[in-house]
């Protein structure tokens, strides 16, 4: 006899579906209880069929369904299928991380009825004699005498055996309904004052206007302060008003409350937030409003790519050019190039805003595939930051700042404005050293300096995450005489207070901002002028503006000039342009200054000259006459093991599976991080100028590569446009 069978998707690691045995009725993309293994997992309907290719004895059947409807929309489903296909990723696996950890559980993607409460005796001629002794339930009878609320609501303000005195004389009762749908939000939207836009403002937004309701791509690139929030907002609101849904897109660290607090003050919409801080209830609770069409603007970081929406009109990418939408582990997809697909299978358009565009969307703008919208002029109040190189070969220095650069600190600092000092480098210092017989105090699992960190007393090693108590005597000639080697945050931070003990310096990294919260109270107090010096990390360069500071100090950048990445050079001219960019104002001229011993180095030279714009320009001249993205595609194969020849030996074998012919193969080769956690990596590069042959060569190789005897003896990983190697 035969059966209807399902192809499911299952979340383990492999580049398959599996075949059950269908006997109630399911539809495509809806999830289902299966067993697999020993396991109960959630699968996802891919498709259904009459016949498998597996003898139908042996398939079992689904053990329940889920869902009636498919969890995924019809775009999104398409787009994490092409997704898997194109990161080289299970569909399981790929399936399961689009949707949120309630719903990978088997929770219902249906919003639960909420209990209720309302009175039920009639009020009009109530004697409310009897309740004389019951005052608070009095408050909470006529509370409720004036309509129903959410139990969780009374719950708020009223203890539970004040309620369960009203139940147990029936004056009230409890019952279960669903919430009024907030649907239309978009009836009545209003939106508050806004600036007039000035001449490149309008130019911008009448041209992405123009792109409503059709697929585009377009690039804003604008410095910080030029505008480009005030071009989302004023772009987006005819899309609102005709009840279309908004995506925004941000960086990790850059989501403030300030960022969502602007688009809620403009527009009376709902505006939810997702990012990794969330419950899983709360993020659960976003993807069901938004499905519905509750909410008319989802403001998240790299996996709010993933949300369903009812109506979604348009994408914006904030900061496009950040490396936050790339995912690094798992399913290595990246937001912005998602973001340009599910555009375009929705017919919508995609607004990609940068002060410093990667090289990709450069040259797609450049190239005429993007629509390139340019602000020149700074907006309202803000001003860019003069920017130099301060020579600091022979020169005296203090905690890593050189002397002369201290006394213009102070210079700033008496005129009663901030100082910014960035140093992307935590901890106290990168090294603890022998002074006898010059050991390093090393990660034995990564081969690597520990990092002195003098607030938790403890060595700690950046790569594995690995802490050890600080030795007073060195490891190898036992002598006590330990030295720490340069400089990280919390030295800058302690050295600056003893060199300005009449100014507070606040430092801000992520040792010490964890919670979102201490973030944004922290920078509360920054832009209140509690404190004058502010000493910080990667995250001062993200999101945030300090129109009090008047001067910025980039310590020491130079270990990025000489890095083998081909991308260093741009990001790090990224970094030093956004740091720059987070300061001054009109009537506050700000400076720039980034120590250096390379001064004559072109790479500075053309970045302080000319800007980023002229930089990347050039960058990309170079990366074409080299072959590089974005004018070839890569994949990297990653691969790691206890055993260094493994590790090799498994790529060396991988190579052979691809035609060398078609693409060039790089490797194998040591990481740039030869060690982690005990485990050797290496890896494999493969690239071509044609994304289709390089695509093919995946899908040829791989399976291949799968069943090598040596696959499931090594940790090994396919990175398909990989951002860092
Ligand atoms: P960006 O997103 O490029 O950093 P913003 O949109 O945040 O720039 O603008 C910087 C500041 O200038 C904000 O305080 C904003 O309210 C203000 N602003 C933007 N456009 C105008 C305008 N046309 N007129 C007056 N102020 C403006
Ligand atoms: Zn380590």
């Amino acid at each position: 006899m035969s059966h209807l069978i399902a192809e499911i998707a299952v979340p383990v690691p492999m580049r398959r579906s599996f075949d059950y045995i269908v006997e109630q009725s399911v539809v495509e993309g809806a999830r289902v209880w299966v067993t697999f293994g020993r396991r109960k997992v959630v699968g996802i309907v891919l498709a259904t069929k009459s016949h498998s290719d597996v003898d139908e004895a042996r398939l079992k059947p689904i053990d329940a369904v889920i869902d009636t409807h498919s969890v995924f929309d019809t775009d999104l489903f398409t787009l994490l299928r092409w997704a898997s296909q194109y990161y080289q990723h299970p569909i399981g696996e790929v399936l399961h991380s689009a949707l949120p950890v309630r719903l990978r559980d088997g929770e219902s993607a249906e919003a639960p009825p909420l209990e209720y409460l309302r009175h039920c005796v009639d009020l009009t001629d109530f004697d409310w004699q009897k309740l004389k002794r019951a005052p608070r339930q009095k408050v909470l009878l006529e509370w409720l005498a004036t309509g129903q609320r959410p139990a969780s609501e009374v719950r708020q303000s009223f203890s539970q055996s004040c309620i369960d005195g009203l139940l147990k004389h029936q004056f009230i009762e409890q019952f279960e309904a669903y919430p009024e749908s907030q649907q239309h939000w978009w009836q009545g939207l209003s939106v508050a004052d806004k600036p007039t836009p000035n001449l490149e403002q309008s130019l911008a937004i009448t041209a992405l206007v123009a792109m409503h309701n059709q697929f585009g791509i377009a690039l804003l690139e604008g410095i910080t302060g030029s505008g480009k929030t005030e071009v989302y907002l004023q772009s987006i609101e005819p899309l609102l008003t005709a009840g279309q849904q908004v995506l925004i897109l941000v960086p990790e660290i850059g989501l403030t409350p300030q960022t969502v607090a602007r688009f809620a003050n403009r527009f009376n919409v709902p505006v939810e937030m997702l990012h990794s801080g969330m419950t899983d209830k709360e993020r659960l609770s976003v993807w069901r409003r938004s499905n519905e069409g509750e909410v008319g603007i989802v403001i998240g970081t790299r996996s709010a790519i993933f949300t369903p929406f009812k109506r979604l009109g348009m994408i914006v990418v904030d900061e496009e050019h950040d490396n936050s939408f790339k995912q690094q582990e798992g399913f290595r997809y990246h937001a912005r190039d998602l973001a340009a697909i599910r555009a375009r299978q929705l017919n919508i358009p995609v607004l990609l805003g940068s002060a410093t565009p990667s090289l990709e969307t450069l040259h797609n703008a450049i190239s005429g595939k993007y629509r390139h919208l340019v602000l020149q002029a700074r907006a309202g109040n803000a001003n860019v930051a003069s920017q130099h190189l301060l020579d600091i070969r022979d020169q005296p220095i203090l905690f890593g700042i050189a002397s002369g650069m201290v006394e213009r600190m102070r210079a700033h600092l008496t005129q009663g404005n901030q100082v910014m000092v960035f140093l992307n480098r935590r901890g106290y210092a990168p090294s603890l050293q022998c002074h006898h017989c010059g050991a390093v105090e090393s990660c034995q699992r990564c081969d690597r300096p520990y990092t002195l960190h003098r607030f938790s007393n403890r060595l700690h090693c950046h790569h594995c995450g690995d802490q050890q108590f600080v030795p007073h005597s060195c490891g190898s000639c036992h002598a006590h005489n330990m030295i720490t080697q340069g400089v990280g945050t919390e030295q800058l931070e302690q050295g600056l207070s003893e060199l300005f003990p009449e100014y507070t310096v606040m430092r801000i990294d992520s040792d010490n901002m964890r919670s979102k919260v201490r973030l944004h109270q922290t920078l509360e107090d920054i832009n209140s002028g509690k404190c004058q010096i502010l000493v910080g990390t990667q995250i001062l360069a993200k999101g945030h503006h300090f129109p009090r500071v008047t001067l910025v100090v980039i310590v020491d950048v130079d270990g990025a000039l000489f890095s083998a990445d081909f991308r260093a050079a741009e990001n790090l001219s990224q970094l030093i342009t956004q740091v720059a960019g987070r300061a001054g104002r009109a009537e506050h001229p700000g400076e720039m200054w980034l120590q250096t011993h390379q001064p004559g180095h072109p790479l500075l030279q053309d970045l302080l000259l000319n800007g980023y714009g002229h930089f990347a320009r050039l960058t990309l001249d170079e990366r074409k006459a080299a072959g590089l993205p974005p004018f070839s595609c890569q994949a990297l194969l990653r691969c790691e093991a206890h055993d260094q020849e493994q590790a090799y030996e498994f790529l060396r074998q991988a190579r052979d599976c691809f035609a060398s012919s078609q693409v060039e193969l790089l490797g194998p080769i040591p990481a740039p991080l030869e060690k982690r956690q005990g485990r050797f990596r290496m890896q494999l590069l493969v690239q071509s100028p044609q994304r289709a042959v390089l695509q093919k060569q995946l899908f040829t190789a791989l399976p291949s590569i799968e069943s090598l005897s040596l696959a499931n003896r090594v940790r090994w990983s396919v990175d398909v446009d990989p951002q860092d190697f």
